[in-house]
């Protein structure tokens, strides 16, 4: 439209003081049929000059539009007007002077074609839109179900999975990486699960079995008791019997409900308190002074004064109890046990040695497992958990339990704890 402009304004020209114009050139084509949706007009001096026959109405107001653009430097505006025909058009009017009058150039094209073209893009954008919309809701759909039917599959298997098919193992060869990773994950926490519910398993076995024995002595005096009279003195001896094989089922089952508390976590560092070593020492050479004078033994302390640990004193109190009567126990009449400490760095070592029996290699790395005695024939009044309850107690507080023994010659158990971390 501006160059039509430029060529209306070059077909201007004067002639015998007026001002004319050659239409030749433009009056035809588009421009000759009404309405055909091209115009043109020229004012000079307000006045109409020239006006294509296209707009049939040559005094047609091209003017009533909507100003879109200014271009001050050429003189030109560009509106968005209706035409004859009603339609929408595209008008550039150009004002200037010449021969020190004003003129105005319009000319005009419909948009009708364009718009026609951006509805017919709009229509087809928004159905490729919306079927892409579509195509894509169900490629997400169909790799969101792809990439989670491993994780289907695997909670599938996890379902199968109860406490009788516990050696049961998801396989891992998912092609997924993550459900992978989950899978190692899962089975060893099968594994872990698994062998704490063998170990629960053994340990009822090992329980029932040690209180059938017990039972069994008291139901065999009975029995025998009962079979006809007896004198007072074996009236006397059987209930004495009775009376000391229930002592003995009672420690059995009250070091049971320490091991299961234990186990089930009641030492915990946040009921801790500061501890003096050496008072847990005292008060179990204290609880074990019957013992060892019956068998005419000495239990030689050099735990000094200064030393804490962070813990529960009942529960250490307990744990050095349960060593010492064993070095006691297991050691002849009239030898000496020793306990004695070291430090270094933030932890403390308490050694308790004995010249007692000693320990046979074999059986060095069993004493720590529940009821397991290394005296088969099961000659000692022991429960077979003294040690699993010390160990329990010791690992609760940070530490760890070793055993040196040779056998014949004695033992020595080392327990290392840390040190109470505000003495350091
Ligand atoms: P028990 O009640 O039988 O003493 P423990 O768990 O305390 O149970 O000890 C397990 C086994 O370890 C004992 O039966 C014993 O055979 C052996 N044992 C423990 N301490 C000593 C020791 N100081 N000297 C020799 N043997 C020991």
């Amino acid at each position: 439209l501006h160059s039509k402009v430029q060529i209306l304004k070059g077909l201007l020209h004067e002639e015998h003081g007026m001002i004319e114009m050659e239409l030749d050139e433009v009056v035809s084509g588009e421009y000759s049929v009404p309405r055909s949706g091209h115009y043109y007009k020229v004012l000079f001096d307000r006045e109409i000059l020239a006006a294509s026959p296209s707009l049939a109405d040559e005094d047609f107001d091209l003017d009533s539009g909507k100003v879109i653009s200014y271009d001050t430097q050429l003189q030109q505006k560009v509106l968005i007007s209706r035409g004859p025909a009603n339609e929408r058009l595209m008008v550039v009017r150009h004002d200037f002077m010449i021969f020190d009058k004003p003129a105005v150039i319009y000319a005009a094209q419909s948009l009708e074609d364009h718009m026609l073209i951006i509805s017919k893009l709009r229509n087809t954008l928004i159905v490729a839109i919306t079927l892409n919309i579509f195509v894509l809701g169900f490629a997400a759909l169909w790799i969101t179900r792809r990439s989670l039917r491993p994780l289907d599959e695997f909670s599938h298997r996890i379902e199968k999975i109860t406490h009788k098919t516990m050696n049961e193992r998801i396989d891992p060869e998912f092609q997924v990486d993550e459900v992978r990773n989950v899978a190692k994950s899962f089975n060893s926490m099968l594994d872990r699960l698994q062998s704490a519910f063998e170990m629960e398993e053994r340990l009822v076995a090992d329980a029932s079995h040690e209180i059938k024995t017990p039972l069994s002595v008291i139901k065999a005096q009975c029995d025998v008791l009962l079979q006809k009279d007896r004198t007072k003195e074996e009236y006397a001896r059987a209930v004495r019997k009775i009376g000391a094989t229930s002592v003995r089922m009672k420690k059995i089952i009250s070091d049971m409900l320490s091991l299961t508390r234990l186990d089930s976590g009641a030492l915990s560092p946040a009921g801790f308190k500061v501890v003096s070593l050496k008072d847990c020492i005292d008060r179990a050479v204290k609880f074990m002074e019957y013992m060892s004078e019956e068998k005419d033994m000495k239990i030689k302390t050099t735990i000094k004064d200064n030393i804490s640990v962070s813990g529960d004193q009942d529960a250490l109190t307990e744990l050095f109890l349960n060593i010492t009567e064993n070095a006691v126990k297991y050691s002849a009449a009239g030898s000496q046990v020793e306990i004695s400490h070291s430090i270094d760095n933030a932890e403390v070592t308490v050694e308790i040695r004995d010249y007692g029996k000693g320990i046979k290699d074999q059986d060095l790395e069993r004493i720590f497992d529940r009821f397991y005695r290394a005296d088969t024939s099961r000659s000692s009044d022991g429960t077979g958990l003294g040690l699993s309850i010390a160990k329990a107690i010791t690992e609760a507080h940070g530490g760890k339990i070793r055993v040196e023994s040779e056998w014949g010659k004695g033992s020595s158990f080392f327990i290392t704890l840390p040190l109470n971390t505000t003495d350091l």
